[in-house]
C-alpha cells in the first residue's frame, strides 16, 4: 500500500510510524512544505521516500496533517487528484470548516473526516512518536458521506494503531473540543504569559516553580502556527468557553477579596470530582 503523507510533523510523523509497524507492505512518502522537516523524516527512517503533492495521483490512503487552515486548501487539491479507490482523511483539530469546504467536492465520497485525541506539545517529525495512538479515541465526523468501503478501509487502519472510534457531528465536536482541548491551552498559555511578565520584575521566580506550575503551563509550548488556526476556525466555540471560564475566574477573585473562605473551599471541594469523571474516562478506555 502506497501511504502519503502530506505534513510530516508530530501527528502525520507518528501516523507514519504506527503504520510502517502495523502494516504489511507499506511505503511511506511524505510531502512538507518545509524541506528540512522532510529530510529529517527521511533520514529518522518514519518515511520511505520524499513526494510531491502532484503524486498523490499514485497513492492508496492520504493523510493530511497540516495547520487546519492549509488543511482547508490542500484537500481540495488532493481530492482533484487521486485515484477513484484512494482514501484520503485529515487529522486535524477542528471539523466543522473542513467538512464545509468539502462538501460539494465531486471526489467527497473519498474522504473521512478525523480527529485522533492523542498528542504532544511538541512538533514536527523529531517529535513523532510511535504507539502515540494506542488506546486512543479517533473521533470520526460525517461518516455516512465517505463512501463504505473506504471506510472499511479506514477502519481497519485504526484497529491496527490500537484506536477506539467515536461518531461525531462536525459542530458537535468543536463546541466539546473547545472546552476540553482548546480552552486548555489558552488556559496554559496565559498562565505562561502572567508568570514570565512577574518573572522579569522578580527573577528568582522561576526557581520557586514546582512541578505543579511545570504540568499546569505544559501546553504553553505549543506550536503558535498550529494553534492560531485553529482558534480562528473555532473562534465561536472557543469565546463561549472562555467567557464561562472568564466568570468563574471573576468569581473566585470575588470570594477571595470577600473573604468567603468557605465558598472558596467548596468552589474547590466541588472542583475535586474531577478525579472521579478522568477515572471514569480511563477505566472505560
Ligand atoms: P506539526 O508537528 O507542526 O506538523 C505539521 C507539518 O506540516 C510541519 O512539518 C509543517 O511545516 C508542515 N506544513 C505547514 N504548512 C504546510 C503546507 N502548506 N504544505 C505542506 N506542509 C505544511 O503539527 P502537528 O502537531 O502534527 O499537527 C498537524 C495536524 O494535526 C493539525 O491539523 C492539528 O490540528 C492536528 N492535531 C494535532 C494534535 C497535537 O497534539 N499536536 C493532536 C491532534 C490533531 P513547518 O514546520 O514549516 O510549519
Amino acid at each position: 500500500m502506497k501511504v502519503y503523507v502530506i505534513g510530516i510533523g508530530l501527528i502525520g510523523g507518528s501516523l507514519a510510524r504506527d503504520f510502517k509497524k502495523h502494516l504489511d507492505d507499506v511505503t511511506i512518502f511524505g510531502a512538507d512544505l518545509n524541506e528540512k522537516n522532510l529530510d529529517k523524516a527521511l533520514e529518522l527512517g518514519i518515511i520511505d521516500e520524499k513526494a510531491e503533492l502532484k503524486d498523490v495521483a499514485q497513492a492508496d490512503c492520504v493523510i493530511v496533517s497540516v495547520p487546519v487552515d492549509v488543511s482547508a486548501v490542500l484537500l481540495e487539491q488532493v481530492l482533484d487528484t487521486i485515484k477513484g479507490d484512494t482514501l484520503v482523511f485529515d487529522v486535524g483539530s477542528t471539523k466543522h470548516a473542513i467538512c464545509e469546504k468539502v462538501k460539494n467536492h465531486v471526489n467527497r465520497r473519498n474522504f473521512l473526516a478525523a480527529h485522533p485525541i492523542a498528542g504532544t506539545e511538541f512538533s514536527g517529525p523529531e517529535a513523532a512518536l510511535e504507539g502515540l495512538f494506542e488506546g486512543k479515541t479517533n473521533i470520526i465526523c460525517e461518516v455516512e458521506k465517505t463512501a463504505f468501503k473506504l471506510q472499511e478501509r479506514a477502519l481497519e487502519l485504526f484497529k491496527k494503531i490500537g484506536m477506539r472510534i467515536r461518531y461525531m457531528d462536525p459542530v458537535a465536536h468543536d463546541k466539546h473540543i473547545a472546552y476540553v482541548s482548546h480552552l486548555s491551552h489558552i488556559s496554559s498559555f496565559m498562565l505562561g504569559k502572567t508568570v514570565i511578565e512577574k518573572e522579569q520584575n522578580e527573577r528568582d521566580i522561576f526557581d520557586l516553580a514546582g512541578s505543579g506550575f511545570e504540568s499546569t503551563v505544559r501546553l504553553a509550548k505549543s506550536s503558535p502556527a498550529m494553534w492560531t488556526p485553529i482558534f480562528k476556525q473555532n473562534k465561536q466555540f472557543v469565546l463561549e468557553s472562555l467567557k464561562e471560564y472568564i466568570d468563574n475566574l471573576s468569581n473566585f477573585k470575588t470570594l477571595l477579596e470577600s473573604d468567603c473562605y468557605q465558598e472558596v473551599f467548596e468552589e474547590m471541594e466541588n472542583t475535586n470530582r474531577i478525579k472521579e469523571i478522568l477515572n471514569g474516562i480511563s477505566i472505560k478506555k
